[in-house]
């Protein structure tokens, strides 16, 4: 199956767009309407063998199977914490690449974290994935079956708390989302297309991040959908974030944050700001008022939210999370200037929950995942 990593994935049903399904099932001589009802089967009911699909000609199941549902990826490694509230799950794709993605259940939301791109090319010094460089983009398909393995385990009760619907999607796992532009906005329409042509899932509940890729940041804006934005700041002056976030030499802070500004005027959603603290090197009470500032002198702070993340040392880094009082420090001088914030959960910590680690400590040590392992949607 395997031909080196880079290789393009093979097409699937979810790469394809509905009016593309129906000229798939036509090319295979079966009438329009089956189209809607492998959709029907694969995103409202959630099955994945369409050789049991029973209400579809005997003799076309085994290649409707073969044609329209490649096997894309296989789970070789699912961890849970959180007494199984949250899962991970590490996803070896077709040439080798290995992503993730984590499901995690609140009392009255889920929401799942996943992958762009397997690695990332914008190399920030913090993060387990910039380290490892860009493998490759993802397809459509690849992107949203790591929704659909979550909301399989949630339907099916596999999560404790009883039977379960994916809420939240985030695309905060491995990659810049908008670097790979339009296969992003494919799943997202996917996503959020209404059953039975899509998971149905809210657009609202949708979050891209950014690194601050500006020209595409516009084009997301353009293609109005109401999707969350959020923005990885981590420094509020140029001459820290050019270190911190390296693709700021080419796009800066105020080009990010009009981007950002014009994003929540046309979206009418709030923009999230994200801000991993780093002891002694972004978590100075004087950053967070300029930050508060740079933030406030572009409109009523109704456009803005500002997320606080505990930065997870990634292994060999020089660098660790904020003390506690310089946090709260933070956090205050913020609210002083009327910023709206909040500092993110650390679910999973203990699986390695932060953004690439598990799949960098996958890549470092195959050994501990063998061939063998579940296969995914
Ligand atoms: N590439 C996109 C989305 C994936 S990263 C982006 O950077 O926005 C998702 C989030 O995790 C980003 O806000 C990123 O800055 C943050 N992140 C990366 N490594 C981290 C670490 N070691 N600790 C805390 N947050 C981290
Ligand atoms: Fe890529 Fe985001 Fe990690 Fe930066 S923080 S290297 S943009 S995944």
């Amino acid at each position: 199956m395997s031909a080196g990593p880079g290789r393009r994935p093979p097409r699937h049903w979810m790469d394809l767009a509905p009016a593309e399904r129906v000229d798939a099932v036509r090319a295979m001589g079966l009438p329009a309407f089956r189209a809607r009802q492998i959709s029907t089967h694969w995103f409202t009911r959630l099955e994945d063998d369409p050789t049991g699909w029973t209400d579809l000609p005997a003799a076309a199941r085994e290649r409707i199977a073969q044609t329209l549902f490649p096997p894309l990826m296989e789970s070789i490694e699912e961890l849970t914490a959180d007494r199984g509230a949250t899962v991970k799950t590490a996803w070896r794709l077709h040439d080798g690449s290995i992503v993730e993605s984590v499901l995690m259940r609140y009392p009255h939301r889920t929401t799942i974290c996943i992958s762009s791109e397997a690695g990332c090319a914008m190399g920030c010094p913090f993060c387990a994935t910039g380290q490892g460089g860009l493998q490759r983009n993802l397809s459509a398909a690849e992107i949203v079956a790591q929704v659909l393995h979550g909301a399989r385990l949630l339907a099916r009760g596999a999560v404790p708390g009883g039977p379960a619907r994916v809420n939240n999607v985030v695309f905060m796992g491995m990659g810049e989302p908008l670097a790979n532009f339009a296969s992003v906005l494919a799943a997202v329409e996917e996503l959020s297309r209404p059953e039975p042509d899509g998971l149905g899932i809210s657009a609202r509940g949708l979050t891209v991040s950014t690194v601050g890729v500006v020209p595409r940041m516009r084009r997301l804006t353009e293609a109005g959908l109401p999707v969350t934005l959020a923005v990885s700041l981590h420094a509020p002056d140029d001459e820290l974030r050019d270190e911190l976030v390296p693709l700021n030499q080419r796009f800066d802070i105020d080009a990010v944050l009009d981007a950002a500004r014009e994003y929540a005027r046309v979206s009418r959603r709030r923009v999230s700001i994200e801000y991993a603290l780093i002891k002694d090197v972004n978590d100075q009470a004087w950053r967070a008022d300029l930050l508060a500032r740079r933030l406030a002198e572009r409109g009523d702070r109704g456009w803005v939210h500002v997320n606080l993340i505990p930065l997870n040392p990634t292994p060999g880094s020089r660098w660790t999370a904020s003390r506690r009082q310089d946090e709260k420090a933070f956090v205050e001088h913020l609210e002083r200037h009327g910023i709206p914030v909040t500092v993110r959960d650390t679910r999973g910590r203990e699986i390695d929950g932060a953004c690439g680690q598990l799949a960098a400590k996958v890549n470092s040590d195959p050994a501990r995942f063998p061939m063998a392992g579940r296969t995914g949607p």
